[in-house]
């Protein structure tokens, strides 16, 4: 009797894991599929490519303007040229928008990753 109790709870333990490891696979690839990027363009030329889902502040163009991401969305926190009105841009966060800085020559636009095929062949 204690030998079959012990294996039964061992075999709920295993179902246990297996359930708790798919459900983080299964959240890794949905989340990863639906996720937004950003993708920083300086003078034309992607200088870098980040997710949306993970928050952070970027420097870019050797610190000429920072970006900030936090919460889905990407905005231009800081930058050092005299309009300043990447700074006053509306967070974006949506496929094809973006924040532009004429002076620093600086593009930042979102992409949606379901459109990424879509763009490989067009282009
Ligand atoms: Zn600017």
């Amino acid at each position: 009797m204690k030998n079959g109790l012990k294996k039964k709870d061992w075999i709920l333990i295993a179902v246990i894991l297996c359930v708790a490891g798919l459900t983080v696979l299964v959240h890794t690839f949905i989340g990863g599929a639906g996720a937004n990027r950003v993708i920083v363009k300086i003078e034309g030329a992607i200088e870098g490519i980040y997710s949306l889902s993970e928050d952070r502040e970027v420097e870019i163009n050797g610190g000429t303007n920072l970006l900030k991401i936090k919460n889905g969305e990407a905005s231009m926190s800081w930058a050092d040229c005299p309009d300043q009105l990447c700074v006053h841009q509306k967070p974006v966060s949506l496929n094809r928008e973006s924040i532009i800085c004429l002076p620093n020559k600086v593009v930042v636009e979102v992409e949606s990753s379901g459109n990424r095929e879509f763009d490989a062949v067009t282009n």
